[in-house]
């Protein structure tokens, strides 16, 4: 293991600080300080930024963060066990790092960052999506971050960044590609973790584009394509029925045949869709 810092190994630290994962919480920790720094290199520059990490854990990810150069961290993290170990960092790293111990999920921490923001997170799996269409689709766009980078199990990874006419095409890959830049650049495999996870990971590298590509609200988006997609094996005409009693002269005004199934259906038409909805 490698010194990016004059810290602990994150095993002792573990040790030290008592810290058993926690299948509850998410918890599949990486332990290789390399792993973490080269997935902050994926962040970008990270010196002109503010970094929001969700999850940060023992800190590995964090060291990495702090290691690479980022201007300032705020971490957030639910488990209070782990505070301890990250007061270490915070003050090994005077001035650049916050923490903050609570749920992301009911945690506005914006206030204390300043742009531009950078969110990199090695994400708990079971609040990563809801995470990440929060992120996609605020009321006001460009959103508070340029760039998210994030870890993902491999198959929601593989969502985010589908194509059309493929099984992972759905909304995540609708939300993700009409108002961003996304791809996957990592591949991890279950040992990469301490304990591993059952299935492989991946990191997907989001960039905000200035405007989306193509106009729409995003609520109304989300919940056109939510409901088709709930229902992929089905023609639109059905699926999307209880939306209007006009539904096949909507979907043939804007292109789609009321036949087509909605994987078939590329970003253009599903924004032209949800405008003739409105
Ligand atoms: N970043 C660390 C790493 O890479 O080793 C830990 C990653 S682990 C997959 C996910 C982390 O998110 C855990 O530390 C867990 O306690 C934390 N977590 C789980 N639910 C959370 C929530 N709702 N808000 C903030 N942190 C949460």
């Amino acid at each position: 293991m490698s010194a990016i810092d004059t810290l602990p190994p994150l095993r002792q630290v573990i040790m030290d600080h008592d810290l058993t994962a926690k299948k509850s919480l998410g918890q599949n920790f990486l332990l290789d300080l390399n792993l973490t720094a080269k997935i902050a290199r994926a962040a970008g520059d990270l010196s002109k930024c503010d970094v929001l990490e969700i999850g940060p854990g023992p800190g590995g990810l964090t060291r990495g963060l702090l290691a690479e150069g980022a201007r300032h961290v705020l971490a957030v993290e639910k488990d209070s066990r782990a505070m301890g170990a990250l007061n270490e960092i915070a003050a090994a790293y005077p001035n650049r790092l916050s923490l903050i111990n609570g749920d992301a999920l009911a945690i506005d921490p914006l206030a204390q960052l300043t742009p531009p923001i950078r969110v990199c997170a090695n994400l708990p799996y079971n609040i990563g999506t809801e995470l990440l269409i929060r992120w996609l689709t605020p009321r006001e766009w460009p959103p508070f971050w340029t760039s998210l980078t994030l870890m993902f199990q491999r198959e929601v990874a593989q969502r985010i960044v589908a194509k059309p006419r493929s099984k992972a095409y759905g909304r995540l890959a609708i939300l993700s590609q009409w108002r961003a830049d996304a791809r996957i650049v990592m591949e991890l495999p279950p040992e990469a973790f301490s304990p591993p996870p059952k299935v492989s990971s991946a990191v997907v590298h989001l960039t905000a584009l200035p405007q989306p590509r193509f106009p729409a609200d995003a609520k109304k988006l989300q919940a056109l394509t939510a409901r088709a997609f709930q229902q992929r094996r089905k023609m639109l005409r059905a699926s999307l029925k209880p939306l209007s009693p006009d539904m096949e002269d909507i979907l043939t005004s804007v292109g789609i045949k009321p036949t087509q199934r909605p994987e078939e259906i590329g970003l253009e038409a599903w924004c032209a869709l949800s405008r003739a909805l409105d």
